[in-house]
């Protein structure tokens, strides 16, 4: 029935939910032709099996998701044709988180739940008590890109160099909030919500390392004008639970 056409939409149920989504280097446009290598051709024909005419969308964090279509199947690349642009570019709240690196599993669980929770930026923190000082850039990056592919991220979140946390404070910006997670404080005395500074206002979530922060880093911090200590609730939280309950607390209440 011609009527019932009109109404249909132009293109129903496709691409699939299930279709892959990757992050791609290019900057991506209709009717771009790119070819895919290494890991991520392999991921494709190997893994997920796409053949010639399978849909997939691609970021290029920089101007959204877009769906393409497999052109090519070569032995270890692959071709894709851009179609059209299905998402824009979003825009994300700005917000850091500053981490004590922690070791390698659990680190990477909190760089995976900050990107998939939506931090702008994630940088890791030497204290004093610091046990890992060295985090494995590389493979902290590729489980951001990997949460971000599969939460529906259309923009990455930055992983800053490893930073030491006096120098962090000496060149702190002046218009940051600088939310420093300190599990000394009385619970009643601060409650995360109440923080919150609004959507527009540049903030920072502080967590220390496992073995906590020293007085002396404790009293540093709260020195910055821009610090407003902050409890995550009665118990003693282990330095990854904290980082995400934190960002939970302060992405709900914008
Ligand atoms: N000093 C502690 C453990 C530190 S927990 C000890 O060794 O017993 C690791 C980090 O998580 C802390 O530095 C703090 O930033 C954060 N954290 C844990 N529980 C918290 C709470 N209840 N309130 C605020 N921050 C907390």
């Amino acid at each position: 029935m011609p009527g019932r056409n009109r109404n249909m939409p132009a293109t129903p149920a496709w691409p699939p939910a299930s279709t892959p989504r990757l992050f791609v280097e290019p900057q991506l446009s209709a009717g771009l032709a790119l070819t895919l290598a290494d890991a991520q051709a392999h991921y494709l024909g190997k893994v997920m099996r796409l053949t010639v005419g399978s849909p997939l969308l691609l970021c290029d964090n920089q101007t959204g998701e877009w769906l393409g279509e497999i052109s090519q199947l070569g032995k270890r690349t692959l071709d894709v044709n851009i179609i059209r642009q299905t998402r824009p570019y979003e825009p994300v709240p700005d917000l850091w988180l500053l981490a004590a690196p922690i070791k390698a599993g659990r680190i990477d669980w909190v760089a995976e739940k900050a990107c998939e929770l939506g931090v702008a930026r994630l940088v890791p923190v030497i204290t004093q008590r610091t046990i890992v000082t060295k985090p494995n850039s590389a493979r902290l990056r590729a489980h951001m890109v990997e949460a971000a592919e599969q939460c529906g991220r259309t923009a990455l979140s930055d992983l800053a160099e490893p930073v030491k946390l006096e120098q962090l404070l000496r060149a702190w910006p002046n218009e940051r909030q600088l939310l420093f997670a300190d599990e000394t404080l009385a619970t009643d005395q601060t409650s995360a919500a109440k923080l919150a500074p609004g959507r527009a206002a540049p903030a920072a979530i502080l967590i220390g390392p496992e073995g906590g922060f020293t007085d002396a880093e404790r009293s540093a911090i709260r020195a910055l004008p821009q610090a407003r200590p902050l409890s995550l609730g009665p118990r003693i939280l282990r330095a990854d639970t904290a980082a995400v309950a934190a960002l939970a607390i302060w992405l709900y209440a914008q």
